[in-house]
């Protein structure tokens, strides 16, 4: 579970990206983030994997305190969260395979079980054929498959998504979100902020509205609710 209680975020340079934020997001759910360009969708989503920190207030994510977690632990929180972003943030001089065994590399996990399971979740993704190529031999929905295997190959319980299909056209897009509703009914919770309207009015989920830096709509089956 995903817990927010009074969350403020002041940027260094006096920009309040969020405002008093509360927010419970049980385990399994799908939850949509919208909201206007520059609203505060980035920064909520970064705070939950501690690429930002709070000015003020709590975050828990599976009972860890983000606030009291120290540095060296913040590897030990990232097996419980996967991240995936709208430019995909794959390593380019790494193959499709190396690139999502990297990823269990970094937590030390055994060499025999990084083989399995990256075998595992390159099956899931359906890209076992790519194995072996470079993320520049792929196409945009492919890079981004390699970035949700990525992020999965730990087997966290919350996959964050940041514009997943912002530089998708519609029906890669649709790919991608069959896959992460797919990892949603294996019980992997999935926030994803989205300027996607369609999306968003087709597969219909728990939707939270951000603006100016607060939760102006909290609805469980919502609709994206702007013209653009
Ligand atoms: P969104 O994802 O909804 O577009 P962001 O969370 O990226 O919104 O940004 C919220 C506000 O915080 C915006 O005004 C943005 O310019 C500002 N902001 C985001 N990141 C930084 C940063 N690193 N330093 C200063 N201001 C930032
Ligand atoms: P296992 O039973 O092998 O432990 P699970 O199906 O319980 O695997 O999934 C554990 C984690 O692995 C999930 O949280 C997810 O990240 C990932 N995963 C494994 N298989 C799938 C799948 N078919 N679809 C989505 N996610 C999967």
């Amino acid at each position: 579970m995903i817990e927010m209680i009074d969350v403020w975020k002041t940027y260094p340079n006096g920009t309040h990206a969020l405002r008093g934020i509360t927010v419970r997001i049980k385990k399994g759910e799908f939850v949509y983030v919208v909201g206007p360009s520059g609203a505060g969708k980035s920064t909520f989503i970064k705070l939950m994997y501690r690429e930002e920190r709070p000015t003020k207030g709590q975050i828990f994510v599976n009972g860890i305190n983000l606030e009291a977690l120290r540095e060296r632990r913040i590897p030990y929180l990232r097996r419980h969260i996967g991240v995936v972003f709208q430019d995909f943030k794959l390593l380019p001089k790494l193959t499709v395979r190396e690139n999502v065994a990297f990823a269990m590399e970094v937590v030390e996990a055994p060499r025999r079980q990084i083989r399995q399971r990256v075998k595992e979740v390159l099956e899931l993704v359906k890209l076992s054929h790519k194995a072996d190529v470079y993320p520049d031999e792929l196409s945009g929905g492919e890079q981004q498959r390699v970035a949700i295997a990525r992020a999965l190959v730990n087997r966290p319980s919350v996959l964050l998504a940041d514009e997943p299909t912002g530089n998708l056209d519609p029906e890669t897009s649709w790919g991608i979100m069959q896959l992460l509703e797919e990892i949603n009914n294996h019980g992997t919770t999935v926030v994803m902020a989205t300027h996607n309207r369609e999306i968003v009015n087709t597969m219909r989920k728990r939707v939270i509205a951000i603006e100016n830096g607060e939760i102006v709509r909290d609805e469980q089956r919502g609709e994206y609710g702007y013209e653009t």
